[in-house]
């Protein structure tokens, strides 16, 4: 052994390892570990001011500024540069320990005066960390004062939002951050009787850039004018050419400013929207509407009749094709996932559509885990659960985490496991299949691209899933069953 090896505090012998590495795959560990209340393991949520900064970031020239320590700032964006590949541009008064003392107006100050010096934002929303919001730092006080005092400009618009991760998780972050923006965009931009006939599309917390351009293309089709509340898009999928864009795509401050006199807004993720949509009811003109996401046929079915009757339009026929493709890859693959069991987490839109989807191809959604969630969220996917007899025996776990999801696994297997990559680790043990749908995916490329909304999501998914089902049997049966056709 060499003179600089570590030596270790505890020793365990071989056979203590392996006693208690089966322990833990037991009925008798995973009643512990469902009792387990002062302490999480491998959250499926992340924190609130990371799903402000999805928001924030998804404006024109917008820059999200982070209220708060400069470690929770790296977090949020070392997570969307590892999901997307790409910068996140974001910067942050970095407050430390005399912040936390004597509050953090001054960093405040500091840090919105140099960021617009720099960068020249034409918006810069702040939100909050944990630290600012357990000292109770008055943002409202201190934005008024940082322009009062000439730090920045009077007219720059700086909304921000409230979000304390040790109450939500970033799809609460995400709808304070949304309903601020839209409430200081719009301010005395309502017109009574005017009326722009632009849908205003609202997707929701999605990580997923090809789903917020497969909703463009399907309104595209239908020819309905749009405006997307807030398009990440082009910001965390720009081409490379060569040269960085500071502020790259995101939605024009005017489209977002004229949205509250549009015809009609539709939020495709309810529970990202609840305060947004709530506020949108009482100020917007139009007829607003919350979709389910549109995962599977009967929800995209769902989401194009919406269109249809809101803009008095016919389904394009390019659309009904689409459907008949998809209805006919369903036909060709549900033999490969009929009756397999799965097991799936994460944000209650993504699980409520994901299991849509598996209950019309005839799997068996088995364990649900919700990390963060409410009694109406469990209720909710109990009701889809219910809507078909391949949901019977499935449970689900509302405020549990992927530690509680192992010893599920482990417990009562399944055949596979969909959500993001956090749950590889589970997969892993219980020597499953991982399908990497949601966010964040950051052990995989480009998952982020490929749309799993719509008729060609529904084709995407159960392609990759048919098809792994499909390779473990050409890696595993014996010589005999190594078929050519499967
Ligand atoms: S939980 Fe709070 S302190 Fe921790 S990273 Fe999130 S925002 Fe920062």
């Amino acid at each position: 052994m060499s003179e600089t090896a570590l030596k270790k505090v505890t020793e365990y012998t071989p056979e203590e390892v392996e006693k208690v590495s089966n322990w833990i795959n037991t009925e008798d560990y995973k009643e512990k570990n469902f009792a387990r209340e002062a302490l999480v393991i491998n959250p499926a949520h992340a924190c609130q001011p990371l799903g402000a900064q999805m928001v924030a970031t998804s404006f024109e020239g917008s820059l999200p500024f982070v209220h708060g320590s400069q470690g929770c700032a790296s977090y949020f964006r070392s997570t969307f540069s590892r999901h997307y590949r790409e910068p996140a541009a974001a910067t942050c008064d970095a407050m430390t320990e005399d912040g936390a003392v004597f509050g953090g107006q001054n960093n405040l100050f500091e840090g919105l005066e140099n960021a617009y010096t720099l960068y020249k934002p034409k918006m810069m929303p702040v939100y909050t960390t944990c630290m600012p919001e357990v000292i109770g730092d008055d943002l409202t006080a201190f934005i008024k004062n940082a322009k009062q005092k000439g730090h920045i400009p009077e007219d720059l618009p700086v909304p921000y939002a409230n979000t304390p991760s040790f109450n939500g998780t970033h799809i609460h972050g995400y709808d304070a951050m949304l309903k601020s923006i839209l409430a200081y965009l719009t301010k005395g931009q309502k017109i009574e009787g005017k009326c722009t006939g632009k849908l205003n599309l609202i997707p929701g917390f999605d990580g997923n850039v090809g789903n917020i351009r497969e909703y463009k293309r399907i309104l595209d089709l239908f020819e309905i004018p749009y405006t997307v509340l807030a398009d990440s898009s082009d910001v965390f999928d720009s081409g490379c050419d060569g040269h960085y864009e500071l502020y790259s795509g995101g939605t024009k401050l005017e489209d977002a400013a004229e949205s509250i006199n549009g015809k009609a807004t539709i939020s495709m993720q309810k529970f990202s929207s609840v305060t947004t949509m709530k506020w949108i009811d009482e100020n917007f003109s139009g007829v607003n509407e919350v979709m389910p996401m549109p995962f599977g046929v009967a929800k995209t079915d769902a989401f194009i009749l919406k269109l249809s009757e809101l803009f008095d339009k016919p389904v394009p026929e390019a659309l009904k094709k689409e459907r008949a493709l998809a209805v006919d890859a369903m036909t060709d693959a549900h033999q490969y996932l009929h009756g397999k069991k799965f097991a799936v987490y994460g944000d209650p839109d993504y699980v409520i559509g994901i299991i849509s989807f598996l209950l019309e191809m005839g799997a068996r959604p088995w364990h649900v885990v919700i990390s963060r969630g409410t009694k109406k969220v469990k209720k909710e996917i109990e009701a889809v659960l219910e809507t078909s007899m391949y949901g019977e025996g499935c449970t689900v776990h509302v405020n549990k985490d992927l530690w509680h999801m192992r010893s599920l696994l482990m417990t009562d297997p399944v055949e596979g496991m969909i959500g993001d990559t956090h749950g590889k680790f589970a997969a892993r043990d219980a020597k499953i299949p991982l399908f990497r749908i949601g966010f964040p995916i950051i052990d995989r490329v480009n998952l982020h691209r490929n749309p799993v909304v719509g008729y060609q999501g529904a084709i995407t998914m159960l392609t990759m899933i048919a098809n792994k089902f499909l390779d473990i049997k050409d890696e595993t049966c014996e010589d005999q069953w190594f078929e050519m056709m499967r």
